[in-house]
């Protein structure tokens, strides 16, 4: 019956209805009352249906800037870096220029961070583009990945979007590729094969012959100096796509409250009062803290020590979500109840605060507000991020607290208001791009305020309200930025002044490690003195204990090699792992990071 009324029917959907139904197919069919076929389906990862949408007109900045790269068509490789304010529309000319390539029938690859495109990127995409676009993403299911992969291999499709591994869509002929949010720091792959999303780009930009289009409000240093050498070309969108201004931003002077209440140093006076006027507007306000959990820092009340991981060398966050101490970095847990190692006592006091303990405080604060948390810990199971991004559009939460999670490209209209409750908390990381990392993270998480029609405020806490980066991400203002920084960056030899790569070296024991870490300090020693190429233009700092020094029971150090010739930084990288003593002992790892992001 069911068959006949929908003329075709899966297995799968007709079990569900009749779960008897395996069993009566065979005979069916050989009575010759249905037939049975077999079929390739794709499964779309969209959980809602997606309105085709019809392209917009383009402002002048944006058809200026589309046509710049237009009319490079057909001369090969050339890289542009699109520098756009946050909301100034460059997924649109993204678009445009996609489009513009399948005409000519041709291919597209667009890399997007994962969180955006699973937010809104995809779902723009699919509304312009329908069936031909491919996705890929980690939150989709191995049955899913497989068939996107399928659907390009099977040139079922001319675009893919997806994060860093669809650099590698096995495409032919590509008109043109793009990057989006180039800065950002999950393009860098650093586990197994490590590679850079973002480098690569380029690299099959010039073998395929094809245009590629980096972008971002907040490009990395390195690109922006390719800018400034003239590999890159520059292009700009300097307003708002509705016309807003740029949201107004407050800092306010964390010094003030030291000797205050506790709570006054986490959420200001000032930040409360815009909360209140936020929600009486009915307005949705964004809090922003990059560090996860309860208590970020529990200390014992009786002998003074702070609760570390057992098997690596930092302390342990509480999580009261889950009642448990746990290490950010191997992810084991310790009950609450735990006594101190220690002196065995039981009473440990919560110092140090993440987005759990926000929250909380938030909930006590507006009692009336519906709060919503986005940080690693609530979204760890499939769907928790699209169920949060989809309650903060459909504006069911009125206010959202979450780490950088919540920083990154999404487009609320509704949020009004940004609040960062720590600007300074990665300043201090001991890590040539702090700097970096923290204007961007700034300047991005400011961006979310006032894309709609009502424009955005931002209130900013900080214990350094003069530090320049601090300035220039009140101004959301890129190049004053690059040019604090650069001299910096210039003046140590550090990227992108210079090319870089790290050793990594680890091992079971703190002593053996060490001992293996002066060996290879040995062979660089000796290429450097006796190799007459490498005297005087390859710098080596190091062997030196990691700053996190043991994680997972495994103890680090690390070597620093750099150079402005990164033909020989490979050169000397490869003599040493060709030595025969550079070989680690079993159980012993010695790793290669060119280009290292993770320098802690
Ligand atoms: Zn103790
Ligand atoms: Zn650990």
């Amino acid at each position: 019956m069911r068959v006949k009324q929908k003329q075709e029917i899966s297995l799968a959907g007709l079990k569900v209805e009749i779960p008897t139904a395996a069993a009566l197919i065979k005979p069916l069919a050989e009575a010759g009352f249905i037939k049975v076929i077999q079929r390739r389906v794709f499964r779309d990862p969209l959980g809602d249906p997606v309105e085709p949408d019809r392209p917009p007109e383009l402002t002048a900045e944006q058809t200026a800037v589309v046509k710049q790269v237009q009319d490079r068509h057909g001369q090969g490789f050339a890289a542009f870096l699109l520098t756009g304010v946050t909301g100034s529309g460059k997924t649109e000319v993204y678009m445009r220029l996609v489009s513009d390539v399948i005409e000519n029938g041709k291919k597209a690859i667009v890399l997007v961070p994962e969180i955006a495109l699973i937010s809104q990127t995809e779902r723009r995409f699919r509304a312009r583009f329908g069936e031909r676009v491919a996705v890929i993403h980690s939150a989709l299911s191995r049955g899913e990945l497989l068939d996107q992969w399928r659907k390009i291999s099977l040139d079922k499709t001319d675009i893919v979007i997806g994060a860093r591994s669809s650099v590698f869509a096995p495409f032919d002929h590509i008109g043109i590729i793009v990057v989006d949010e180039e800065h950002d720091t999950s393009y860098k792959q650093e586990t197994g094969l490590r590679y850079n999303a973002r480098d690569l780009a380029l690299v099959r930009g010039k073998l395929s012959g094809c245009p590629v289009l980096l972008g971002s409000a907040t490009p990395s240093l390195q690109s922006y100096q390719n800018v400034v050498l003239k590999r890159f070309e520059e292009l700009k969108l300097e307003s708002r796509i509705n016309r807003n201004p740029l949201p107004e931003i407050t800092l306010v002077d964390l010094k003030k409250y030291k000797d205050g209440r506790p709570d006054q140093r986490i959420i200001t006076p000032e930040l409360s009062k815009a909360v209140r006027q936020c929600l009486d507007k009915g307005d949705q306000a964004l809090i922003f803290l990059n560090r996860r959990g309860f208590s970020t820092f529990p200390v014992c009340r009786e002998c003074g020590k702070a609760l570390t991981c057992r098997f690596c060398d930092i302390t342990l966050t509480l999580h009261k979500g889950c009642n448990e101490y746990r290490c950010h970095l191997c992810g084991c847990g310790v009950p609450v109840d735990t006594a101190c190692p220690e002196c065995k006592s039981k009473k440990i006091r919560p110092l140090g605060f993440g987005t759990e303990k926000v929250e909380s405080m938030l909930k006590e604060r507006f009692p009336d507000a519906r709060i919503a948390r986005m940080d690693q810990d609530s979204t760890s199971r499939k769907g928790d991020v699209v169920r949060i991004l989809k309650s903060i559009r459909n504006r069911t939460v009125d206010i959202v607290v979450g780490t950088q999670m919540l920083a990154k490209g999404h487009d609320f209209p509704s949020i009004t208001l940004v609040g960062v409750i720590c600007a300074d908390l990665s300043l201090s990381l001991p890590d040539f791009r702090a700097g970096e990392r923290t204007f961007q993270l700034l300047a991005q998480v400011a961006g979310r305020a006032g894309r709609g029609d009502t424009p955005g405020r931002v209130i900013m806490q900080t214990y350094n309200p003069d530090h320049f980066i601090i300035e220039a991400s009140r101004k959301q203002d890129f190049h004053e930025f690059f040019h604090n920084e650069a001299p910096f960056r210039k003046a140590l030899m550090y990227p992108p002044f210079s090319r870089m790569t790290q050793l990594k070296i680890s091992g079971p024991d703190s002593g053996k490690v060490k001992a293996y870490a002066g060996v290879l300090e040995a062979i660089l020693k000796n290429l450097l003195d006796n190799e007459a190429p490498f005297k005087g233009r390859v710098q080596v700092l190091g062997p030196v204990e990691a700053p996190i020094q043991k994680i997972s029971s495994r103890f680090r150090w690390q070597i620093l090699i750099k150079s402005p010739s990164s033909a020989l930084v490979n050169r000397l990288v490869r003599s040493v792992l060709d030595h025969p003593r550079a070989k680690p002992k079993p159980g012993f790892i010695l790793s290669v990071d060119v280009d290292p992001y993770f320098l802690m």
